[in-house]
C-alpha cells in the first residue's frame, strides 16, 4: 500500500450524481498512480472506483469524492462493504510503516509475506 495525495478539485461529474463518468475515472487513475491502492497492480487491466466506505444506498456516500479509491476489479469485489482497510488518502497515516512486505525468498515462491506493524488495525496509533 502506499500513500495517496488526492486532488482537491472535485470531478464535475460528481456534482451531476454520478461516479461513473470518465473525469472520474481519469482523476483517481492520476491520484493513484494507475496503481490498485490495495495490491498496488500497476495499470490494472480491469479497475473499478471503489467506495471506500461502502455506501450501502447512502447518497452522500456514493459521490464523495474522498470516498472515491482507485481499484483493480478483483480486490475489489475481494474487499467487501465492511473490512477494515488502512485509508492512504489520509494524511496522518503512513501506510508504509504500518504494513510489512516480505518478498518471495525465490523466483519461484508462491508467498508474499504481508503483516501490521500496529495492533490498530486502522493504524490511528
Ligand atoms: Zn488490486
Amino acid at each position: 500500500m502506499f500513500n495517496v495525495t488526492r486532488r482537491e478539485t472535485t470531478p464535475e461529474s460528481l456534482d451531476r450524481k454520478t461516479w461513473r463518468g470518465e473525469d472520474v475515472a481519469e482523476a483517481l487513475r492520476c491520484d493513484f498512480l494507475d496503481k490498485c491502492y490495495l495490491c498496488e497492480s500497476k495499470e490494472p487491466l480491469s479497475f473499478n472506483v471503489e467506495h471506500f466506505d461502502a455506501h450501502k444506498g447512502d447518497e452522500d456516500k456514493k459521490y464523495a469524492w474522498g470516498n472515491l479509491f482507485f481499484a483493480c476489479a478483483r480486490c475489489n469485489n475481494f474487499k467487501g462493504a465492511d473490512a477494515n482497510v488502512l485509508d492512504c488518502t489520509d494524511p496522518s497515516i503512513d501506510v508504509l510503516k504500518l504494513i510489512k512486505h516480505t518478498p518471495p525468498v525465490t523466483p519461484y515462491s508462491q508467498n508474499i509475506g504481508i503483516e501490521p506493524m500496529s495492533n490498530d488495525p486502522l493504524g490511528k496509533s
